[in-house]
């Protein structure tokens, strides 16, 4: 099969779909590679590392896209890129279509069989695509909470783990799972006061297990996400229901109870953002203040640390991504359950159930 690997063109976006030596897995089955020269270059990888590696640079985005029967990528295609998407054509890569209904349309118009990593999903219910980022994600949300309380950022001028005879800062996650177990991990590293909030119990006992009484773990309910919310100084959004848009759970109401100076930083901004005042940033301009909040919400967040979210995220995407190389499509899904519930668009049309719901398709 013929991979094509385009440069990533969102703002900031330094991973890339394959390093060199995934691009050596696939050379060795008989696969041809073809990389975008200069698409690993902000993960630490240079054009001549993937040439040994047995891949073909290719000079530009049209080369890549028009030459390959399989495109392996990083973020969602932006809207410059819909032009390539043609019948047959394989995408393989992050797409949060839940929160994307022209790139569905476009994905379904043109005939692309289109498989998103964040809903492949092993048997126990496990994302193992979204986890590695996830992980990321999670504790650089305490890294960047902690730089924008700084007063210049127009934070509340607060130092996350206090000093000997002055108060503590006070983190307060809403979701318990994968970003909020790795905030969780690295606030009470710093040494903050750390409340986390899930709706489910067997979260909330395993988080209570592994931190024991340096945390405080709370049913989500209304009015705990209210009172938590107005006691934290860094309030990070986590929540996830697979593959549908963010529940609401922020409302104004709770942002306007807030301290000024603090910092949301809504993790679940890539499915619409957990807070009813959450809009997407970049890594450019990252943040904006409502009501006195600053608000971080950058849909791609590992992005800032490329190196080390290329490796995690090749690492777990290889087996599947070989998979669909050496079998197709509809071999590979046959044989791999998990993989099967990553396919999102399928001959035209919207075969996840949870997008198809939350962007009002036919099911
Ligand atoms: P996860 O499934 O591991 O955890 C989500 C948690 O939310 C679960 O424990 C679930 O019980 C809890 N939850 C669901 N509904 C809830 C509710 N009403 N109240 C409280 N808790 C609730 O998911 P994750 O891997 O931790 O991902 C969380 C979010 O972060 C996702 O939206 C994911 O796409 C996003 N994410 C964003 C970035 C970024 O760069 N911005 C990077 C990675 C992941």
């Amino acid at each position: 099969m013929n991979i094509g690997v385009p440069r990533e063109i969102k703002n900031h976006e330094y991973r890339v779909g394959l390093t060199p030596d995934s691009v050596k897995s696939y050379v060795q089955r008989g696969h041809h590679v073809a990389i975008e020269t200069q698409a690993g270059v902000g993960s630490g990888h240079s054009d001549e590392e993937y040439r040994k590696a047995g891949a073909q640079i290719a000079s530009g985005p049209e080369e890549i896209w028009t030459g390959a029967d399989m495109i392996i990528k990083v973020k969602e295609p932006l809207e410059s890129e819909y032009q390539y998407f043609r019948e047959g054509l394989i995408l393989f890569t992050y797409l949060h279509l839940a929160a994307n209904k022209p790139l569905t349309q476009a994905l379904m118009d043109s005939g692309v069989t289109a498989i998103a990593y964040e809903t492949i999903e092993l048997p126990d219910g496990r994302l193992p695509c979204l986890t590695p980022m996830s992980e990321i994600a999670g504790r650089l949300s305490i890294q960047e909470g902690a730089k924008y309380l700084e007063k210049s950022f127009g934070g509340r001028g607060i130092l996350l783990g206090g000093v000997p005879g002055v108060h503590r800062g006070s983190v307060t996650i809403l979701g318990g799972g994968t970003v909020g177990t790795n905030a969780c991990k690295i606030a009470v590293g710093i040494g903050a006061n750390v409340t986390i909030l899930d709706i489910n119990p067997r979260r909330l006992a395993y988080l209570d297990d592994i931190f024991g009484s340096s945390i405080t773990t709370l049913y989500a309910t209304e009015a705990n996400i209210h009172q938590a919310a107005a006691d934290a100084d860094i309030l990070v959004g986590a929540v996830l229901i697979p593959g549908k848009a963010a529940p609401k759970l922020i409302t104004r109401d709770i942002i306007q109870t807030m301290r000024p100076g603090a910092v949301l930083v809504d993790v679940a901004v890539d499915q619409g953002g957990c807070a009813q005042t959450s809009r997407p940033t970049t890594h450019d301009d990252p943040i904006f203040i409502v009501d006195n909040v600053v608000h971080y919400c950058v849909a791609n967040m590992p992005g800032a640390v490329a190196y080390t979210s290329t490796q995690a995220l090749t690492s777990v995407t290889l087996p599947y991504g070989l998979s669909l190389a050496d079998h197709g499509v509809a071999q590979s899904v046959s044989r791999k359950p998990d993989l099967a519930l990553g396919l999102n668009i399928y001959q035209g049309e919207c075969v996840n159930q949870a997008v198809a719901q939350s962007l009002d398709l036919p099911w």
